[in-house]
């Protein structure tokens, strides 16, 4: 078992914003891991993400990549569909250089399909993009369907977990956003069962905060917030040591690293050693 725990985007308080700064402020605070954000565009090119691979090595930091958020599988648009795919593999490119292990796709919008209709076009469209990354040789990088908050985008834990079954390709896994699945369950989250529905998996990549509540509409919403009240992390963290399961969890809360400290010194209360 191991854990990695590391901010999702550059440390924010790294000395300078260069990813090397953010490694060395990692190791300084006893982190291991970070997702590089391309969420806003891919601003790595062939060679920046090979140099990006060295210095993960040089500071033993274990990377993942988000993927841009201008992505829909499911468009109706042809041009939108061929646009997403060619970001997930230029993500998947550029992650496999530099030696990351899973590149984190918000997948698709549901748009006018029924559930069932969404779920066998993804299948399609995932197979091609999967045939893709065979033909890339790509070996180490992972294309990972992050489960998401609102009911309007694919998917949910169950969908994305049969998905994963019926691809059957060692290249597909899936990230599981605990905030995400918190706001999508209206406030509720089992640890134990969604680990239980895990269990066959070798490594966990996940994501995590808190998210606000509106007190008015009584609803959860899909905005981060600091690690503070809502999902609960220590019950979490209790329920991995207890399965003793090997997991990457990026703080995506607005402290980014700093709240990644704050779930480090939580599996330290509860005896795991760094
Ligand atoms: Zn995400």
């Amino acid at each position: 078992m191991r854990i990695f725990l590391g901010p999702g985007g550059n440390c924010l308080t790294a000395k300078e914003s260069s990813t090397e700064s953010s490694f060395e402020r990692l190791v300084e605070l006893g982190l291991n891991t970070q997702e590089i954000e391309f969420v806003r565009n891919i601003y790595l090119t062939e060679k920046s993400a090979e140099k990006v691979g060295e210095l993960a090595k040089k500071y033993k930091i274990k990377l993942s990549v988000h993927a841009p958020y201008f992505i829909n599988l499911l468009s109706s648009d042809k041009k939108k569909v061929e646009a997403s795919v060619k970001r997930i593999l230029t993500s998947i490119d550029r992650a496999e250089r530099m030696g990351a292990d899973f590149v984190v796709v918000h997948a698709a919008y549901y748009g006018d399909y029924s559930e069932e209709e969404a779920f066998e076009k993804m299948k399609e469209i995932t197979n091609k993009i999967l045939e893709e990354m065979e033909k890339m040789k790509i070996e180490k990088t992972k294309l990972a369907y992050e489960t998401m908050a609102k009911r309007s985008q694919f998917a949910g834990l169950e969908e994305l977990l049969r998905l994963k079954e019926e691809l059957d390709s060692k290249l597909f896994s899936i990230c599981v956003d605990f905030a995400h699945l918190y706001v999508r369950n209206s406030g509720k989250i089992t640890y134990s069962e969604i680990l239980e529905s895990l269990k066959n998996f070798d490594f966990i990549h996940s994501h995590f905060s808190n998210v606000k509540y509106n007190i008015n509409t009584k609803k959860f919403l899909d905005e981060h917030i600091p690690i503070n009240s809502h999902p609960p992390f220590e019950d979490l963290a209790k329920e991995i040591l207890k399965r003793k399961v090997s997991i990457a969890i990026i703080s995506e809360s607005p402290k980014l690293e700093l709240d990644s400290v704050k779930m480090k010194k939580v599996f330290e209360s509860l005896g795991y050693k760094f």
